[in-house]
């Protein structure tokens, strides 16, 4: 069922401006209610995203409640358009919910300023989506010594290369990004995220535009930072394969979680 912005507006109980402004839903009680447990550092709740384009209104969240604890590999699963990259890209504070929550180790993004969700992306967060967020007129090598050095981790070119490498992208150190494809550029992505070692990985669809070799090598990478560093991972896929190395499978189904399962 489509549900107009109107619609929502509507609804009893959530005021205009609080829709707009992304402070639906914080009255204390529901606030409280929804306390995250001590180890959560992830939690999403009574999300809603609305796009607007002119005239045209796309829900693509309606309503999302999601806690992931410190530690866990969560695939995020669904077919296309059922909001897998609008949840990442909220939970990376690249974009804000029309209402409800998105608090990532205990800030919520949807009430600090873009320097903060900035400084939170560049420390917290190791991003790898399908737009990447390489400098275009740095090298791969150059890209991974400024993400290190925003992380506060600092490498030199030995390790940036080492990290270059174990993507499969060491004869590759001295290209630009438009150089590459777009698979490649998740790759080289996925090799800062090896030397900022974040708290939380978010990625997507990583193994979409991979020939299977590259994609095991990536998820095998993967799945070791997860076992080693107990790395937070959630990884949007459409590929039962890939999900299956996850502990956890949320499934996503026109904005809505449909399905929320523990394999391991
Ligand atoms: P998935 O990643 O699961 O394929 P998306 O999150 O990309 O799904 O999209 C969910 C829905 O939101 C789709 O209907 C899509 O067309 C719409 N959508 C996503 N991003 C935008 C945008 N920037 N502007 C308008 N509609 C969008
Ligand atoms: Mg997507």
């Amino acid at each position: 069922m489509e549900v107009s912005l109107g619609t929502l507006l509507r609804m009893p109980g959530v005021p205009v401006a609080a829709i707009e402004s992304g402070t639906a839903g914080t009255s204390d009680a529901r606030r409280a209610a929804r306390q995250p447990g001590a180890e959560a550092i992830i939690q999403v709740s009574d999300v809603i995203k609305v796009f607007r384009e002119g005239d045209v209104e796309t829900i693509a969240l309606r309503g999302v409640d999601l806690e992931i604890a410190r530690g866990e590999f969560v695939a995020l699963m669904g077919r296309s358009g059922s909001g897998k990259s609008t949840l990442l890209h909220l939970l990376a504070g690249s974009d804000r919910p029309t209402a409800g929550h998105v608090i990532v180790g205990g800030v919520d993004l949807s009430r600090v300023e873009e320097s903060e969700r900035a400084r939170l992306r560049g420390s917290v967060l190791g991003i790898v989506f399908q737009s990447q967020n390489l400098v275009p007129f740095l090298d791969l090598e150059e890209n991974t010594l400024l993400a290190a050095s925003l992380a506060d981790r600092p490498v030199d070119r030995s390790t940036a290369g080492e990290a270059l490498a174990r993507v499969g992208l060491g004869e590759r150190a001295h290209h630009r990004p438009a150089q590459l494809s777009g698979g490649e550029q998740q790759r080289a992505a996925l090799a800062t995220v090896l030397v900022t070692r974040p708290a939380v990985l978010l990625a997507d669809e990583i193994t979409g535009e991979l020939d299977s070799a590259n994609a095991t090598i990536l998820l095998d990478l993967v799945s070791e930072m997860h076992a080693v560093e107990s790395l937070t991972i959630v990884l949007a896929t459409h590929d039962a394969e890939v999900a299956r190395r996850a502990d956890r499978i949320v499934e996503l189904l026109d904005g809505r979680v449909v399905g929320d399962r523990r394999i391991r």
